[in-house]
């Protein structure tokens, strides 16, 4: 039979091997966060890579989606729509 110094001694091996894998976990979501915030970032740098392509889904996912003209019931003003993720672009006619 273990002694309870040798018991206390287990349990903290556990103890810390558990909260070093939950720290291992949390650091790799944060650098997969990162990651996809630097790539974001450089993607704002610069204009969506086609002309009349959806910001959204530039900026946000790095997808090229073309805005395409639908109905409007105002005067004087054109209406893009993304055909993926529903963004509006109002601009004047
Ligand atoms: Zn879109």
């Amino acid at each position: 039979m273990a002694s309870d110094i040798e018991n206390y001694r287990l349990q903290l091996i556990r103890q810390f091997e558990r909260e070093n894998s939950e720290a291992e976990q949390a650091i790799a979501e944060n650098r997969e966060k990162q990651q996809r915030a630097k790539e974001a970032i450089a993607r704002c740098m610069v204009e969506p890579p086609a002309p009349d392509s959806c910001p959204e889904c530039w900026y946000m996912h790095g997808k090229v989606s073309p805005l395409k003209t639908t109905d409007s019931d105002d005067e004087g003003v054109d209406v893009f729509r993304c055909s993926v993720c529903w963004f509006l672009d109002r601009r004047p006619g």
